[in-house]
């Protein structure tokens, strides 16, 4: 057997329908008093619902999360939180609302109770992207991970059935990745595959009735174990790919993820078809193709093209994602990488 070191990750992790309703009781729980809930501006409402909801701990909304963590809405962010007095931090959102509470808790030790409203998985790793002038920096540091999270699948009732699609596929792309990992570990393999099961099953069922509250609830379980393994792990070609693609070309995270991932697993499948195996399984026998027909089924984005992408872009990206390569079981060579991309941006399915 395969040697291997296994660290699992300390946060507390409260999983429930209605589950929300406990947030006031887990920030009492991390000793603190003066609660600030962060949010995008879209979602203030049920920001503003949750801190009236803790009484006298919640002392104020900051609505101004966005894609990408820009320091300078950090920034902004800081000075209302000295004007409040915070003491603790609740992000109450998708990924974008997740990075700006780390980003915050990574500046002044505050902690943080994440109420993940998407299938990101930020919410579990301990790992900040933040954007400075356009330019993206990650990093990771035991001060970032939210000691607790609060998973009510109630708050992904409303997540668009398209948006759910997409950021379901985002997820399964951190298990996917994860099988594979050089640093993996029988215990985050197990975690992947539940994980990747559960978003099948589960996505699958919320095309047909996106109001199905027991697929919501499975879908957010997939998320918070495809997240796990994001969180404990390396990853390789696929979040490579999507870093420089999404990160170059300004393009949505979770429809970058769910258009590439079939091609970027196919990719390593051509070398590395037994550890791939499993996945393989899942999906009707080969992980490319069936993640490909699986994505069809679902209607979720299938090529670069529909973002607005043009082919000359792909020979940039090509370069970049070669500049600084993280490890992959298969070598990325440039007109490998390329090829992927084509297939990725004309939406082909891979053999
Ligand atoms: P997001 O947080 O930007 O949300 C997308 C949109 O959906 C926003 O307008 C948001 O208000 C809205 N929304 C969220 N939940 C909703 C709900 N339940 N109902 C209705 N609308 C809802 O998107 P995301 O894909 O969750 O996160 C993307 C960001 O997270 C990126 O910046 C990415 O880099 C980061 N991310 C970081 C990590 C990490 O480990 N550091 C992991 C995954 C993603």
């Amino acid at each position: 057997m395969r040697p291997f070191v296994h660290s699992g990750s300390p946060a507390r992790i409260v999983f429930g329908r209605g589950a929300r309703d406990g947030v006031k009781e887990e920030v009492e729980r991390l000793g603190a008093r003066r609660a600030v809930v962060l949010s995008t501006p879209q979602q203030r409402e049920s920001a503003e619902l949750l801190a009236d909801d803790m009484g006298a701990l919640g002392v104020g909304v900051i609505d101004r999360a966005t894609m990408h963590t820009p320091v300078e809405v950090t920034a902004e962010a800081l000075v209302e939180i000295e004007q409040l007095g915070a003491d603790c931090v609740v992000a109450l959102g998708g990924g974008s609302t997740t990075g700006l509470g780390k980003a915050i808790a990574a500046r002044t030790g505050l902690p943080q109770v994440a109420v993940p409203t998407t299938y990101a998985g930020s919410e579990v790793t301990p790992i900040l992207g933040e954007t400075d002038n356009g330019m993206k920096t990650t990093r990771r540091g035991p001060e970032i991970l939210p000691e607790t999270v609060v998973y009510d699948p109630a708050l992904t009732d409303s997540l668009p059935i398209s948006l759910s699609v997409a950021s379901g596929l985002n997820a399964m792309a951190h298990a996917a990745e994860g099988v594979y990992a050089r640093d993996g570990s029988p215990i985050f393999t197990l975690m992947a595959l539940e994980g990747l099961a559960a978003l099948r099953d589960a996505l699958r069922e919320l095309t047909i009735d996106p109001a199905d509250h027991d697929a919501r609830d499975r879908a957010l379980y997939g998320a918070w174990l495809c997240g796990t393994v994001l969180g404990g792990v390396g990853m390789s070609v696929h979040h490579k790919l999507c870093h420089t693609v999404g990160g170059a070309l300004d393009l949505p995270h979770a429809q970058t993820h769910a258009i590439l991932l079939p091609h970027t697993i196919g990719f390593v499948e051509e070398t590395e078809p037994t550890v791939l195996a499993p996945v393989a399984d899942l999906f009707g026998g080969s992980a490319g193709g069936g993640l490909h027909d699986f994505a069809v089924e679902l209607g979720a984005p299938l090529r670069l093209s529909e973002l607005g992408v043009t082919p000359e872009q792909l020979d940039r990206v090509a370069d970049l994602a070669l500049d600084a390569p993280y490890w992959s079981p298969r070598p990325l060579e440039r007109d490998s990488i390329r090829r992927l991309l084509q297939h990725a941006y004309d939406g082909t399915r891979p053999e």
